[in-house]
């Protein structure tokens, strides 16, 4: 066939989806990125997925903003206008950059100044680069006065982050997945890495053809089963039930690692206690898995001499997520499978950058490496690095602050890069707090379900347009070069904050993304001999870096844990019902979650066109003896309904779903599953429970 002229030129940087953090060569031409091609990064050695191939028509597409928009006086916020933001688009007049950053600064300094500083807050994102995290978090803590700083990851990994921090003293993975390619057992629970980590579910199914036993545990089935020596299909939000089960079975049974248990860890009297009370014959009928195969997974796992762990959403969108990945913790503690080759514990990142921007600091109640603010030590190296006095007390998380809102209490809130009018539980509830809010400030690539509630909207720019580090679900910070120019006035997010930040009485000046990368590296002492330039040089470099001239550790805690007393800590964790069980009037268990094709709230995927064509519509997933017994087929239109809310979208037949249970993927405005889905949060990671709701399924009319 015919081909064209090559590209111009090839630029590396990163893919800007999934945490996986595959790392990508942008082929321009004309000004723009004809092709994208798999590098030989350490987390994809050439590979991508569907998405890291095709998803980048959002670049280009005409919904790009191009010009500040300020809301026209007397425009009314009405929350309905999140159903149909283009249509919300005759609300705003463009603006110049000086009228819409004076308008947008003008708004939060009146509140902060009229009602305190707790009166505000800001969404950071998990798609922007470390910089603009760290910018960003630095500012609402400096420029605001207050810790009401969060982001996405609070729907997404709050738990598992919580449970590790208190149980082995850091957030982070042990072991990147790639480790999986030497563990001679696999146990990947609450996860499905073939459409939410595609290219890190090559290198499991790899490591399972080479021998590997892999054991996957979910309530729903899932393409990787077909390369599993044992799938457990567990009843959903029975997960404590499953994994207390097979603690029992590692303890009475004798297969614990004495020594490691004895050298490294601490309270193990603790768990052995408590899990006597949990025997896999007395959890079957709750877990809904036959006690045999609980103790046939546990000894497995036990007896391997090399085992990992990976998890994800499932895991951790709960009530009770804390408590899951506490007892995902303790099987690898009593096994002794965490810091040698081949084990360890792998909570699969969602987002391209959620783990740098938590470690750069985008949660209230952590300064950046995960310093409490109650840490008055490190609050005052920070207030020395920064020059400005900051706040002890931890503040607001997401859904917090949705209340907080509703109750009047924060009034403005500056948003950069996130769609929580889309991503939030309760979307009724979380849409008319948005749309109550004096002043909200918005600044994304498009007028977002979010933006249309805005008073101001600065236009960012993408990921392919700017330069830049993130860091991947692997501990590896890669850096991201501008392959093409953001469109029209379109300005560099670094920028906008700094300007926003200016009018907010800071003295900021940050000419580049280096500079700002080595504040962050002297605020933050895992980016220890990890420079830019190094980065430059590199491309990629794990954390923690012993030297600079050294590889990172790609494993770690093999001799200590960072904690206080450098051992890892059993957490006993008990059983309890999810927040909403399923009852008469809404008798089935609603669960959402991605899709291989869309990203989050399909702001990007559902403007790349290949992507779209693929998935070009919102469908609620069921097993087929369900949709039997409800006369209802493919392709009919079905009505979902909560106590919350309601959506239309038309049924899919899924075999891999159990009886009972609904699937919806929640990147579909028209029919928005957060609509429908449970606030209730975990007490300790306070994520909202997404996987897990009561729902009624009725044939539309
Ligand atoms: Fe991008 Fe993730 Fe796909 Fe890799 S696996 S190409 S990082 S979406």
């Amino acid at each position: 066939g015919h081909r064209g002229p090559a590209a111009e030129r090839e630029v590396a940087s990163v893919c800007p989806y999934c945490g996986v953090g595959c790392q990508v060569g942008f082929r321009v031409r004309d000004g723009s990125i004809e092709e994208v091609v798999g590098l030989d990064g350490p987390s994809n050695q050439g590979r991508l997925c569907v998405k890291g191939r095709f998803g980048f028509g959002y670049l280009t597409h005409p919904d790009r903003l191009r010009q500040p928009l300020i809301r026209r006086d007397g425009a009314a916020k009405d929350p309905s206008d999140c159903r149909d933001p283009r249509g919300a688009l005759a609300k705003f007049r463009e603006a110049s950059w000086e009228e819409a950053l004076d308008r947008a600064a003008e708004g939060l300094r009146r509140i902060r100044d009229g009602h305190g500083p707790d009166a505000l807050a800001g969404f950071g994102s998990a798609k922007g680069s470390n910089e603009e995290a760290y910018l960003f978090q630095k500012l609402v803590r400096t420029g605001f006065g207050t810790n009401n700083v969060d982001h996405c990851t609070r729907l997404c990994h709050a738990a598992s982050v919580a449970a590790l921090l208190e149980g082995i003293g850091s957030g982070a993975v042990t072991a990147p997945f790639t480790a999986a390619l030497e563990a001679e057992v696999i146990i990947v629970i609450g996860a499905r890495p073939t459409e939410n980590h595609p290219v890190a579910a090559t290198f499991l199914k790899e490591a399972a053809s080479r021998g590997a036993q892999l054991v996957t545990m979910d309530p729903r089935g899932s393409e990787l089963d077909r390369h599993a020596t044992e799938v457990v299909r567990f009843a959903a939000g029975r997960d404590v039930a499953v994994l207390n089960a097979m603690l029992h079975t590692i303890v009475t049974e004798e297969l614990c690692d004495r020594q490691y248990i004895a050298a490294h860890t601490e309270d193990f009297g603790l768990i052995r206690d408590h899990v006597a009370a949990y025997a896999p014959e007395a959890m079957a009928p709750i877990a809904g898995v036959p006690a045999e195969q609980l103790r046939r997974v546990a000894r497995l796992y036990a007896r391997a001499r090399t085992a990992m762990i990976l998890w994800g959403m499932g895991i951790s969108q709960s009530t009770h997520g804390t408590d899951n990945t506490r007892c995902l913790i303790a099987l690898a503690l009593l096994c002794g499978q965490v810091g040698r080759p081949g084990t360890g514990l792998h909570p699969l990142r969602g987002q391209n950058n959620v783990q740098g921007a938590s470690d750069a600091g985008l949660i209230p109640m952590m300064f950046p490496d995960y310093h409490r603010t109650g840490d008055d030590l490190f609050r005052a190296r920070l207030e020395t690095l920064w020059g400005a006095a900051l706040r002890p007390e931890p503040d607001l998380t997401v859904v917090e602050i949705m209340h907080a809102m509703t109750r009047g209490q924060v009034r403005g809130m500056y948003i950069m890069g996130e769609n929580p009018a889309m991503s939030d539980p309760d979307l009724a509830h979380a849409r008319a707090g948005f749309a109550r809010l004096e002043h909200l400030v918005v600044q994304d690539l498009f007028l977002t379900e979010t933006a249309a509630l805005a008073d101001v909207v600065l236009p960012a720019s993408a990921w392919p347009e700017k330069d830049g580090t993130v860091t991947n679900t692997n501990r590896q910070v890669q850096i991201g070069r501008a392959a093409v120019t953001p469109p029209g006035a379109a300005r560099q997010d670094l920028a906008i904050i700094t300007e926003m930040a200016r009018r907010l009485g800071l003295a900021w000046s940050y000419a580049h993304p280096r500079e700002v990368f080595a504040e962050m590296a002297a605020a933050m002492p895992s980016l220890a001999n990890i420079t830019w330039e190094r980065l430059q040089r590199e491309g990629s470099v794990t954390y923690p870096s012993p030297a600079p001239d050294a590889p990172g550790e790609a494993i770690v805690f093999g001799d200590r844990f960072p904690t206080s007393t450098g051992r890892a800590r059993f957490v006993p964790a008990g059983l309890s019902d999810p927040a909403e069980m399923p009852d008469e009037g809404f008798p089935f268990v609603l669960t959402t979650g991605r899709q291989l094709e869309h990203w989050h709230t399909g702001t990007m995927t559902r403007r790349a066109e290949p992507l779209d064509m693929l998935e070009p519509g919102p469908t609620a997933s069921l097993c087929p003896a369900d949709l039997e017994r409800l006369g209802i087929a493919a392709g009919d239109r079905l009505r979902l309904v909560t106590r919350r809310g309601a959506i239309e979208l038309s049924a899919r037949v899924d075999p891999m779903l159990p009886p009972g249970l609904v699937f919806v993927s929640f990147a579909f405005a028209e029919a928005a599953a957060n609509l429908l889905t449970n606030p209730q949060l975990d007490p300790w990671g306070k994520i909202p429970e997404f996987k897990f709701c009561a729902v009624r399924v009725e044939r539309a009319v």
